[in-house]
């Protein structure tokens, strides 16, 4: 027995006002977020679910309130259904871990993609939270990361310092992290999303559930490990016979042969005696036949790159 009919245009926002159980009828898209359904959750004839919540046995009650109308898209916030929710007939649905209390089942999909991922975070606690349709964010020396819901989201954080979860839900989210030495957990729910990691991270993708979605992780730049380049050397030898050393990006080499770790940037550090007349090697006495390599994890120069400018006066102390 139903007790409420509501008909709505455009989107849609369950916030915990609806009675429930609650059904969702013929909508777009819907995306759910962590801890929105305080009870069973059942998907159903939906074209695509994507989900970090495991199925189960899902036995929603009758529904209190019927949602239905010309709906575009669908969202639940955290506390946004206080019981049972039923979503009929969607397009995409999206189901961020935890968002169920009870059990979530997904009844005739036509595709699904499902992982079973624990929530990183309490919802509220990301520095950047962003939750509907192309809205931008921004944030500078975070302390916990970014979460997106929705579709079209661009994020740019910068400074990043310490270790931060990513968490996109939805479709065609684009989020940027640069900084250093901070490893970044990256969950991907939904379909071509992108996210740009800069140089002096670390990642991990913890889930990539769904289709077509891409880390991107810049290579460490080869000229951050030299402390001194051919030209500079010789042009500090001015004239006389000198010894110098320089670095010089090596062949590209996937492994660096010095510590054995898979490397964006490997260097090759020479040495060389000779006679310079204006920067000029007329005579060559000596010359280091098979220089020692070195990459970013194991080059002194990259350890002082991973430090802040603040942090390098403090080891020199
Ligand atoms: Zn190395």
């Amino acid at each position: 027995m139903t007790d409420q009919q509501e008909t709505y245009d455009g989107d849609v926002t369950f916030t915990g006002h609806e009675d429930a159980p609650v059904a969702l009828r013929d909508p777009a898209d819907v995306f759910l977020r962590t801890d929105s359904v305080a009870g069973d959750l059942e998907v159903r004839n939906a074209e695509y679910v994507f989900a970090h919540q495991p199925t189960g046995d899902a036995n929603p009650g009758d529904p209190e309130t019927v949602v239905s109308g010309d709906i575009e898209d669908g969202y639940a916030d955290p506390g946004g259904v206080t019981g049972d929710a039923v979503v009929a007939d969607a397009e995409d649905v999206f189901v961020t871990a935890g968002t169920a209390s009870g059990d979530f089942s997904a009844v005739a999909p036509e595709n699904v993609y499902s992982d079973d991922v624990e929530p990183p975070r309490d919802p509220d606690d990301y520095d950047v939270s962003l939750t509907g349709w192309k809205q931008e964010g921004r944030a500078s020396d975070p302390d916990a990361g970014v979460r997106v819901t929705g579709a079209h989201h661009e994020v740019t954080v910068e400074k990043a310092r310490t270790d931060l979860d990513v968490y996109v839900v939805g479709h065609h989210h684009d989020i940027e992290i640069t900084g250093r030495s901070a490893a970044v957990s990256v969950y991907l729910l939904g379909y071509d999303n992108t996210v740009t990691l800069g140089p002096y991270l670390n990642s991990e993708v913890v889930a990539d559930t769904g289709l077509d979605n891409e880390v991107v992780e810049e290579p460490y730049p080869v000229e951050d490990l030299i402390e001194t380049s051919k030209d500079e050397a010789f042009d500090r030898a001015g004239f006389g016979r000198r010894k110098v050393t320089y670095q010089v990006p090596a062949e590209s080499d996937e492994w660096c042969p010095n510590c054995g770790e898979p490397a964006d940037a490997v260097v090759a550090r020479h040495q060389m005696e000779a006679f310079f007349v204006f920067g000029h090697p007329l005579k060559t006495y000596d010359k280091s036949t098979n220089p020692a390599k070195e990459c970013e994890h194991c080059s002194r120069s990259a350890f002082d790159a991973s430090l802040t400018e603040r942090e390098r006066k403090d080891v020199l102390k």
